[in-house]
């Protein structure tokens, strides 16, 4: 008998990391893997921030911190989230989790009874679904394709609203296709959402400063969507710091307060040198991360080039984030160097075992026709990962 609970055994493996750890495994071994998994940027943390850790090590800053975060750090998200989003957020509404993963397993849990219904515009990044899942609600898949730049209409939000739908979730600049919400299209969501005044929004915004289309908004700006959004946000892409773990939320004050006692009970407060860390990353005017940013957007144009050359890739132009989501559906039934392409989950392994490059299936993100490669690494590497994946699946099918 299986001794574990059965929530355990209900849970699926988050597939970004696992493909991560494979290609790593795989690596160790010697094989020569080029990893488009893992959605990680390859650059340093910026000097300023880790001079910021470097001086709260030396100034004790070693003991447990508030479960919501530091004042200073709360005051100062306050003032980002007025600079970049114009939202009117006081310390009261932020919380800090370790990492912006805690703040959505937060939300989940404070938020959702057992049956409750939450709107996931697919894709969606891959842990919505099963920290969704795991607190009780269940996950309403509003499906997209590559044809409308993977997103949903006002129409479509509509039909899937029941009763019981609590909440809907969604990333903009999106994780995994890498589409940005322009202010018209989050209003026409918000009208519909504005006849539903019991359903709340999270709204991820971790990508904001990735993003090359020129503007960014964020659904809590718009008239009528403030006190029923939760944004979240986080410094792990935008200052390269995922492994400091920090994230935060700007939300109604009672959900505030929910997050911070859930918290409380499970993990306190988040570390106390990557909060102070945090608070050089989020003062910081956006313009430093320009280089990071630049380099993102040329290795964009540079991958979707390159994908478009594929015969049997259809791609559109994402406009933020690292990710391409290009969809493959035109290689399933076929038969690729011996190997039978039933999906989306065999094409990437098929690429893993022969052209040694790992991606990640877009089964992981609610859409089986597409795989998602990560932009998050040098160009040279991508050039190479590209070639060797127009080499893998040149063939027979396309001829
Ligand atoms: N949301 C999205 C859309 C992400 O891609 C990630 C990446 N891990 C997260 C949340 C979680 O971020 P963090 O590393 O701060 O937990
Ligand atoms: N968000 C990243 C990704 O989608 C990191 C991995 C994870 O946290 O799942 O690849």
């Amino acid at each position: 008998m299986n001794p574990l609970s059965d929530r355990i055994n209900n849970l699926s493996t988050s597939q970004t990391l696992a493909m991560a750890a494979l290609a790593r495994e795989l690596k160790a071994q010697g094989r020569d893997i080029i990893s488009l998994s893992l959605g990680e940027p390859d650059f340093n943390t910026p000097d300023f921030i880790k001079e910021a850790a470097k001086k709260a090590i030396d100034e004790n800053y070693s003991t447990y911190t508030p479960v919501d975060g530091y004042i200073e750090l709360k005051e100062a998200i306050c003032k980002k989230f007025k600079r970049d989003n114009n939202l009117d957020y006081k310390s009261g509404n932020i919380v800090v989790s370790t990492g912006a993963k805690q703040s959505l397993y937060n939300i989940a849990q404070v938020m959702l009874n057992e049956g409750d219904e939450v709107i996931l515009p697919a894709p969606y990044w891959v842990s919505y679904y099963e920290i969704i899942k795991l607190s009780g609600g269940v996950p309403v898949e509003v499906p997209t394709t590559v044809d409308t730049d993977f997103k949903i209409t006002p129409e479509q939000l509509e039909a899937a609203i029941t009763p019981r739908t609590k909440m809907m979730w969604f990333s903009s600049p999106c994780n995994p296709s890498g589409s940005v919400y322009n202010r018209e299209e989050l209003t026409a969501l918000a009208k519909v959402l504005e006849k539903h005044p019991n359903i709340y929004i999270a709204s991820d915004e971790i990508y904001e400063h990735i993003n090359f289309s020129g503007t960014f908004c964020s659904i809590a700006s718009i008239p009528g969507m403030f006190e029923k959004t939760i944004t979240v946000n986080g410094v792990a892409k935008a200052f390269a710091m995922t492994g400091w773990r920090i994230g935060y939320i700007g939300a109604p004050e009672f959900i505030a307060k929910a997050c911070t006692k859930m918290q409380g009970q499970v993990t306190s407060g988040a570390n106390s040198i990557a909060q102070r860390a945090t608070i050089a990353a989020v003062e910081a005017d956006p313009s430093v991360l320009k280089q990071m940013v630049n380099a993102f957007h040329s290795r964009r144009d540079l991958v979707v080039r390159l994908v478009k050359e594929i015969p049997g890739f259809k791609v559109n132009i994402p406009e933020g984030a690292f990710y391409v989501f290009p969809d493959v559906s035109a290689f399933f039934g076929k038969t690729l160097k011996g190997t039978l392409i039933k999906d989306a989950t065999d094409f990437s392994m098929y690429l893993l075992a022969e052209a040694n490059v790992a991606t990640v299936t877009g089964d992981a993100f609610g859409n089986p026709d597409c795989l998602r490669i990560s932009y998050a690494t040098s160009e040279e590497q991508l050039t190479e990962a590209l070639q060797r994946i127009k080499e893998a699946v040149k063939s027979e099918v396309f001829a």
